[in-house]
């Protein structure tokens, strides 16, 4: 049975109805477990005539992207310079056909450690808005990964948004594969730097079992440094962040890389992100 509801209200009703059913949003994580032989669905609920889920919007300073919205429009445009950090993520996801179909539910939904957009909404503080039986709950992104492919969502509920405060300073976002393209990472990191509240925030991705913000390097940099202006931020301070990044991650060695390469690896572009950021 596939379900295809127009609305956030008729999709959670038909969750209530058809607990078994699976959530479907552009199926790129989805069928390929279904063609493994990993999932085997009695009834799907597709998301993607819900238009809601596939729009997105900005007011008072809260940028709010729907579920649904593939990558393909995060890549360029107005959500592009609005959210840097997020397009430059958006652009190493896969090929032109995954970016079509894939979304932030989705990347969320599977939340494995390399999802590409999980380390923008890390170093963003983003919020995870959740449709469920009685209405809608609300949920920090720290919050929401509990571990490798877990996440705190329950039997019945669907991510609808994700909101995200619209910043004014640097933002990038950095990722290391075998190769430039159609590459699952091996570390990555998005660093956002705010110089109205003198942070800088680093979230890592690969190097863990779930998204690491690298709390103790923040907190060294924010003593070390002036973070109102990114010109007191030396090659020697971005040197030192990134070693400091290195030591916070928590890598394991598999098919892709050892522990020690990812742990080099994350300890470079996260250097190298500072560095953009002081140039900027
Ligand atoms: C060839 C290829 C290359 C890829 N490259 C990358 C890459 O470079 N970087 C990367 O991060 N990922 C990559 N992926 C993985 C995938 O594209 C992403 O994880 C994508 O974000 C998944 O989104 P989707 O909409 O297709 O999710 P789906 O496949 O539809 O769903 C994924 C999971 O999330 C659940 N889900 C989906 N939406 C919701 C929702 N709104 N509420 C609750 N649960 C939901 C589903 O039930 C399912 O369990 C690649 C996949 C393929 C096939």
């Amino acid at each position: 049975m596939i379900y295809s509801p127009k609305s956030i209200s008729n999709a959670v009703q038909i969750l209530q109805d058809d607990p078994d059913a699976q959530i479907l949003s552009g199926g790129t994580d989805f069928m390929v477990e279904v063609n493994f032989g990993h999932r085997a669905p009695t009834s799907v609920l597709s998301l993607r005539a819900i238009k809601e889920l596939c729009t997105w919007s900005q007011q008072d300073g809260v940028i709010r992207i729907g579920s649904a919205l593939p990558y393909a429009q995060m890549e360029t445009g107005p959500l592009a310079k609005l959210l840097p950090a997020l397009a430059q993520a958006a652009r190493t996801v896969g090929s032109p056909q995954i970016r079509a179909a894939g979304t932030l539910g989705g990347n969320l939904g599977t939340s494995s450690p390399a999802g590409d957009s999980l380390p923008v909404l890390y170093a963003l503080d983003a919020t995870i808005i959740i449709a469920t039986a009685t209405g809608e709950r609300r949920m920090a992104v720290k919050d929401f990964m509990v571990g490798p492919k877990r996440n705190a969502l329950s039997k019945g509920e669907i991510i609808t948004a994700v909101e995200l405060p619209a910043s004014t300073g640097y933002q990038g976002y950095s990722k290391v594969g075998v190769r430039n393209a159609m590459v699952i990472s091996i570390a990555s990191a998005c660093l956002v730097h705010n110089p109205i509240d003198r942070s800088v925030r680093l979230a890592m991705g690969t190097v863990g079992p779930t998204i690491i913000r690298a709390s103790a390097a923040e907190k060294w940099l924010g003593e070390e440094c002036d973070l109102a202006s990114a010109s007191s931020i030396t090659p020697a301070i971005c040197a030192e962040f990134g070693r400091r990044c290195g030591d916070e991650s928590q890598p394991i060695t598999d098919h892709r890389s050892t522990a020690e390469y990812r742990r080099h690896a994350v300890s470079v572009i996260t250097s190298r992100l500072l560095e953009r950021c002081a140039a900027s």
